[in-house]
This record gives structure tokens, C-alpha cells and sequence, in this order.
């Protein structure tokens, strides 16, 4: 694409560049018609479905058009209860008996109509939290099937896995899930339960609750006996709940810092395990031996996908000094192609924002970012008349102890800080109270080797980012969590040893 830069207008500190695109594509949106999205939803609970205690319910929204999709129920204290017994009575009755091999096929039932029904789930994922289709097509849905097919493996070969020693599951599992990658983060949580013998009781997020409530469809279809998976959808306070009931053994939790905290000090003094996903704020680094085309394609790729609600966004860019203004051009005119949009659309880059609150959030952090006194630039993409959107926007001039260097946006905002030697951007990238991803981009091996044994974070990719696959332990240093999920060390997690 023939893209022509002319800077048009210079106000206070932020630059506005108009590119004129000698061409535009086609609308190419999805179709609704493939999902069925019933208007109103209760709890699944034994393996039914049951209507709230406390007989209300609240909308899930489409971010992208503020029109309502469904209702759900609004989980109780009582409604946690039940799900809670049904969990327990499933595990004492049924799952825990149940020979591993067959505990498997069911696993394997569940990834296979996940991947079934993908082109439905992909629209509604899409429908409720705002991502563009060909992420939630693309990326989430397989990727969610591929959990259950790697769960499914792991639940008959146990006993080989931990030679001489006995394993069996903890018990009942609460498990607590946000909103950036809802059916991910589902299958994520409960394909390694079910292989390990646990039986689960899950909160999905309030604003995106309905790709949550088709896998328990799913789950019902598949037969899977009533209990052994619990889907109870709410506010906050429904996952208080979950957390705080004494007959709960394990809390998996993936969100904000600030609600890992308060879970921690819940549990302190109980018996239950806990693993907690929380926040990031990922350094990603360029050296100036970098391929940096291929370096811009990973930082556009880190921080603007799923519109930078990612946990492990790499919303940190430290760029070598000697390319520091080459790799800014190069970022800047690919910021001007990325398309912002319709989220069903197959061309759309970025979709929208999850909510207005953190909408409103994201725009709080810019206006910070340029009261610290950086340089403000976002595309000059036009965005829809309604719905919740913001431009890709990157700050330069940034000061490591600015706040838009340290604390989490959880949106498509880019900061952009520069270094000279390994040393300095070493101990400039591990100055953060987050510890959860990093990035590395570098023609040298041993540089990258260097660099991965430093850092403190707990994935860190090289002339790549953002990369996800169920076999590999994920999780954080510092207020990023604790514990580890994915691939083995989830199966460690989730069984107690004899
Ligand atoms: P959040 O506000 O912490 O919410 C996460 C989940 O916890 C939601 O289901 C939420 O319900 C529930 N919740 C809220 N208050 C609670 C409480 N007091 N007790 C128990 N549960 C409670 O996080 P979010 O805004 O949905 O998600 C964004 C955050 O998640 C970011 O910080 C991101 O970095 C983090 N994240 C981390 C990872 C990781 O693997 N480390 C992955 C993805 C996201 P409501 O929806 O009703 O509020
Ligand atoms: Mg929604």
C-alpha cells in the first residue's frame, strides 16, 4: 500500500500525521446467522440449567455497538453454594472413581466439538468482547481446542509422568477468569482440572460471559457426568464467593493485581492451594542488530493485538539508542495501516475496547502520559461512530519512572523508552513491579541467552512475541503472581502427591 506521510498539525506536545492511502479494502464482515445467542441465560449447575437464587440477571453487551446480546444470571452466595455441592458430590461420587483413560475420552469429546461448533464460538467471542474475528478465529478458539486435546493426553499417563509415587486430584477447583480471552481462559482452567481428577466450579467475566455459557453447552452435550463442571456467571462479588466458600480446595484465578491481592489475603490460613495470573507491563527490547522490520512487526503485533488487552502486552519498548529514531518511523507508518473497526470484519487489526470503563481507563492513562510531559502519537485512523474505540497510540520521551511506564493500561498504548548497553536496559526493563513476559530482539544468540537469564519475567521471547502454546508453563515474578499454569507444571499444580 502506497502510504504518503504529511504532518498537518502540531498541538502542544502531540503530533498528528494525515497519510493519504491511495487505497482501502472492502468491507468483508463475518455473519451473524452462524450464532445462536438465546436471550437469556441461567446458571449451569449438576449439569442443568438453574435460575438464580436471587432471580436476577444483567446484560453482556456488544462493546463494538453498545447493543445488548443476552442476559445472564447474577450468581449469589446460594447459587455458589449449589454449584459448589454438585461440585463436591461429583468428585466424591463420580470423577474421582472414574478410571483415568475415560476421564479422557470425555476431555477429548469436549476439544472436538470446541472445534466443531469454532466458526459459532469465534463470532460470539467476537460479538461479546470486542476482538477482531480473525483473532478470536484464529487464535483463540483453536487454541482453546488444543487445551483440551493436550489435557486430554496427560490424564491416563499420570502415574508414569511421577514414577513411585501416588497422585490424586485436590478436590473441588474455583476457578475465576477476565475478560481479554474468555473461552481461552475457560478451556485454560478447566481441561487440565478434568485430566487431573479436580471438578470445577468457573466464574467467567461479567462483560463476557456468553462463549463461557456455549461450553457449557457443550459440556452438556458431551455427557460429561452432572457436577463435575459448574459455570455460575456474575459480578465481583459472585467471585468472592467462589473464593471465600470453605469447601473450595484450589483457587485459579486470572485477573488484576489489585483482586489477586485480595484473594491472597482470603485465603491466607485456609487449606486451599492457589495460583494467581495477575498483571504485566512486558519490556520488549530491540538491539540495533536487530532485523527491524521483523522487530516492528513483533512490537506491532505485542502491543496493539487483542487491542492491548493482554496480560503479557509488551507495552514496554526499549529501543537501542542508535536506531531508536529509524524503528519510531517504522513504527509510526505502520500504525497508520493498521485498521480499527468493526470487530467482525475480517480486515479489522484492532476491534473494540471491552467496556467504557476501561475505555475510560485507557484515555485516563493518556492523558497522564502527556501530562508527564511525553510525545504523544496515534494514528489518524477514523473510528466508528459508536461503540467503545481508541488509535493505536504510542508515547515517545518517556522517562522510566513515568506512570505510563509502570503501571498496566491494558490497552493498545505503547511506551517507548531507549537504552545503550545490555546492562542498562537489563536493570531499566526489570525496574517494574510486574514480572511477567519480555521480549528480545537480536541477531545474536548469545545475547539472547544473556538477556533471558536476567530478566525477571517469566516468559521471555525472542525475535518473537506473544506466542502461546498449551505445553508450555506460563506465569509471574512479583505482583505478576504466582505458580505456574500450562503444560506440565499446570498438571503439578493441580494434584496432591503420596
Ligand atoms: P479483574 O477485574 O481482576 O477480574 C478478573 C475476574 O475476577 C473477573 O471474573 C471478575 O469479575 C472477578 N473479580 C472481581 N473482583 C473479585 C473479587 N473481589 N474476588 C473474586 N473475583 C473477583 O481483571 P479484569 O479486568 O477482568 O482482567 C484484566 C486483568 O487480568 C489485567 O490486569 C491482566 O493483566 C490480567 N490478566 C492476567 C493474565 C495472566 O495470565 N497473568 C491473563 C489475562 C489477564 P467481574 O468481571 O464481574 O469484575
Ligand atoms: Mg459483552
Amino acid at each position: 500500500m502506497a502510504v504518503k506521510a504529511k504532518k498537518t498539525a502540531r498541538k502542544s506536545n502531540t503530533i498528528k500525521l494525515k497519510f493519504d492511502t491511495s487505497w482501502s479494502y472492502d468491507p468483508a464482515p463475518e455473519s451473524k446467522s452462524a450464532a445462536s445467542i438465546k436471550p437469556k441465560y441461567d446458571h449451569f449447575i449438576n449439569g442443568a440449567w438453574v435460575k438464580p437464587a436471587g432471580g436476577k440477571y444483567f446484560d453482556s453487551i456488544n462493546p463494538a455497538n453498545e447493543e445488548k446480546l443476552s442476559e445472564v444470571a447474577d450468581g449469589n452466595e446460594a447459587d455458589v453454594n449449589k454449584a459448589v455441592s454438585a461440585a463436591r458430590n461429583a468428585y466424591e461420587q463420580t470423577w474421582q472413581k472414574m478410571p483415568a483413560k475415560e476421564r479422557a475420552k470425555y476431555i477429548f469429546r469436549i476439544a472436538r466439538m470446541v472445534q466443531e461448533k469454532a466458526r459459532e464460538l469465534a463470532i460470539i467471542e467476537t460479538l461479546d468482547g470486542g476482538k477482531p474475528i480473525r483473532e478470536s478465529r484464529d487464535f483463540d478458539v483453536p487454541t482453546a481446542a488444543n487445551h483440551f486435546f493436550y489435557y486430554a493426553g496427560w490424564a491416563d499417563k499420570l502415574e508414569y509422568a511421577f514414577p513411585n509415587r501416588k497422585t490424586s486430584a485436590l478436590g473441588v477447583a474455583g476457578q475465576i477468569i477476565p475478560w481479554n480471552f474468555p473461552l481461552l481462559m475457560a478451556a485454560w482452567k478447566i481441561a487440565p482440572a478434568l485430566a487431573t481428577g479436580n471438578t470445577v466450579v468457573l466464574k467467567p467475566a461479567e462483560t463476557t460471559p456468553l462463549t463461557a455459557l456455549k461450553l457449557a453447552e457443550i459440556i452438556q452435550e458431551s455427557d460429561l457426568p452432572p457436577g463435575v463442571v459448574n459455570i455460575i456467571t456474575g459480578a465481583g462479588a459472585t467471585g468472592a464467593d467462589i473464593v471465600n466458600h470453605p469447601d473450595i480446595n484450589k483457587i485459579a484465578f486470572t485477573g488484576s493485581t489489585d483482586v489477586g491481592k485480595l484473594i491472597q489475603r482470603a485465603v491466607a490460613g485456609t487449606n486451599k492451594r492457589v495460583t494467581l495470573e495477575l498483571g504485566g507491563k512486558a519490556a520488549n527490547i530491540i538491539f540495533e542488530d536487530a532485523p527491524l522490520d521483523q522487530a516492528v512487526e513483533g512490537v506491532i503485533n505485542g502491543i496493539y493485538f487483542n487491542q492491548g488487552h493482554v496480560c503479557c502486552a509488551g507495552s514496554r519498548l526499549y529501543v537501542q539508542e542508535s536506531v531508536a529514531k529509524q524503528v519510531i518511523r517504522k513504527l509510526k507508518d505502520r500504525m497508520e495501516t493498521l485498521i480499527v473497526g468493526d470487530p467482525l470484519d475480517k480486515n479489522t487489526d484492532i476491534g473494540a475496547i471491552n467496556s467504557r470503563q476501561q475505555l475510560d481507563t485507557i484515555q485516563r492513562y493518556i492523558k497522564i502520559g502527556k501530562q508527564e510531559g511525553a510525545e504523544m502519537y496515534e494514528s489518524s485512523c477514523r473510528l466508528p461512530g459508536k461503540g467503545f474505540f481508541c488509535r493505536p497510540t504510542l508515547f515517545t520521551n518517556v522517562a522510566q519512572s513515568n506512570r505510563i511506564a509502570q503501571e498496566e493500561i491494558f490497552g493498545p498504548v505503547l511506551s517507548v523508552l531507549t537504552f545503550r548497553t545490555d546492562d542498562e536496559v537489563i536493570e531499566k526493563a526489570n525496574n517494574s513491579p510486574y514480572g511477567l513476559s519480555a521480549g528480545v530482539w537480536t541477531d545474536k544468540g548469545s545475547k539472547i541467552f544473556n538477556l533471558t537469564k536476567r530478566m525477571r519475567a517469566g516468559v521471555v521471547w525472542a525475535n518473537t512475541f506473544n506466542k502461546f502454546d498449551p505445553t508450555s508453563p506460563f506465569g509471574g515474578y512479583k505482583e505478576s503472581g504466582f505458580g505456574r499454569e500450562g503444560g506440565f507444571a499446570w498438571v503439578i499444580a493441580l494434584c496432591e502427591f503420596n
